[in-house]
């Protein structure tokens, strides 16, 4: 077998075979075959889209390039979710505490952030003395334990999609839906759970900016989940404003704490129930969804999945004390209010000028080698469709450095555009997909 043939068949929109597939990206690991077959091959890919079953053949290859988990020491249906990375998603810390309150087991591993997005790691880190390093014995021992871990990435999970994900991002082949499917799919099937739901974020503040693209997006990542014979749902799910009222680290656990105790905002709120439902249905534990509902919801009131959540903190060497004590958690030297400059209805909040905003205080990272720090972020205090009058507080900034206040507070007051017209709300989800309607 030569690259040039197969970048050749590629280019020529024909479908390449499992052993095909297998020589270019095992070839590529091992060096065998340079960047500019592998660029070639991935921009034919582009302009030339892939078949389910020859995405599914990719992503089992990519997988299989690395690590991959077995959680078959832990008993019952190990569901897991992922979201494609939004502003103020806050999502994990909630839903799976609800989740494993229910008898669930959540065996999760989260990134750290990148950009205008947050990762769940670098939240966790925020809780005093929360260690998200386990080795994987220690990893299925608490979930056997307490049914319920959230760690960093272990081992080599995917090696192939590290070194692919680097190529993409710079020869202009990082759009491209098949290869975003493989490259998050691989991710996620190598860390071993059996289901999969999946958060698809579309709008102004998410990698799919239209409908159209989100839902191409979540049809082909069920579609390798199902090929894959793991029971995968996606939720396509609003991201034209920030989804909390939180964003930056140890401002989001704080948004987690309240939404666990039921004091949480509304979409989020919703949002975290909605896919913990689809968790609950494909471990298999109810087939019907209002009883879902009903138990989570029960679980929240009568404060299940805030227990689950100290005994998760408790298990991994962090301090419990913080779901009573909020300011046991990083705090910034700093705050300072943003003002409605005119009196209307709130007609958008850009979640991307908030999550660059938050970046700039230092709560996310502009490169992989940023140190981010903690504390820091933006808590907004309106929403889209809410009335505000001039000089109304629309958000907190919390800094530990006045030079990226000042330069923050200029910058996300650009995200408010204030109008007289009542903009109609948006919905949170807007659509579900499900294998059976492929
Ligand atoms: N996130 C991923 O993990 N991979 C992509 O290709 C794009 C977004
Ligand atoms: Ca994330």
């Amino acid at each position: 077998m030569h690259a040039v043939d197969l970048i050749r068949k590629k280019r020529d929109g024909q479908r390449l075979s499992r052993s095909e597939l297998e020589f270019l990206i095992t070839g590529y690991v091992r060096g065998e075959i340079p960047d500019y077959q592998m660029a070639a091959w991935n921009m034919a890919v582009y302009f030339k889209g892939m078949e389910p079953e020859e995405i599914t053949d990719l992503t089992l290859i990519m997988a299989q390039s690395g690590d991959m988990l077995d959680l078959s020491a832990i008993q019952g249906t190990k569901v897991d979710k992922h979201s494609t990375g939004g502003v103020g998603d806050t999502t994990t810390l909630i839903v799976a505490p609800l989740v494993a309150s229910l008898g669930i087991p959540v065996a999760k591993m989260s990134g750290r952030g990148l950009g205008h997005t947050g990762g769940t790691v670098d939240k966790l880190e925020s809780i005093p003395g929360f260690k998200v390093t386990l080795s994987p014995e220690e990893f299925v021992q608490q979930v056997n334990a307490i049914g319920l871990s959230l760690v960093g990435q272990t081992g080599q999970l995917a090696p192939a999609d590290k070194l692919l994900y680097a190529l993409r991002d710079v020869t202009a082949t990082v759009e491209s839906i098949p290869l975003i499917a493989s490259s998050i799919m691989s991710k996620k099937i190598a860390a071993g759970a059996d289901g999969f739901v999946l958060d698809v974020k579309v709008g102004s503040g998410a990698f799919m900016k239209s409908e159209e693209d989100a839902i191409a997006l979540a049809r082909t990542m069920v579609q390798i989940g199902t090929l894959a014979k793991r029971q995968t749902v996606a939720l396509v799910t609003d991201m034209n404003q920030p989804l909390g009222r939180g964003i930056g680290n140890a401002l989001e656990v704080k948004e987690a704490i309240l939404t666990l105790r039921g004091e949480g905002p509304q979409r989020l709120t919703e949002l975290c129930i909605e896919l913990s439902v689809e968790m609950l249905l494909l471990a298999g534990v109810t087939n019907d969804r209002s009883e879902a509902r009903k138990r989570l919801e029960q679980s929240l009131v009568e404060k299940k999945a805030l227990r689950k959540f100290s005994e998760l903190i408790a298990a991994q060497g962090g301090d419990p004390r913080v779901l009573e004590d909020l300011s046991l958690l990083p705090q910034a030297r700093y705050t300072r209010d943003i003002h409605a400059p005119s009196t209307g209805y709130v007609q958008s909040v850009d979640p991307m000028v908030i999550g660059v905003s938050a970046m700039e205080l230092g709560a996310g990272r502009e490169n992989k080698d940023t140190i981010i720090d903690l504390a820091v972020g933006i808590e907004l205090q309106t929403e889209v469709s809410g009335h505000v009058r001039e000089g109304q507080v629309l958000a907190t900034l919390y800094a530990n450095d006045d030079r990226k206040l000042e330069q923050a507070s200029v910058n996300a007051l650009k995200a408010f555009q204030i109008g007289d017209a009542r903009p109609a709300a948006r919905p949170t989800i807007y659509r579900k997909i499900t294998a059976k309607e492929l």
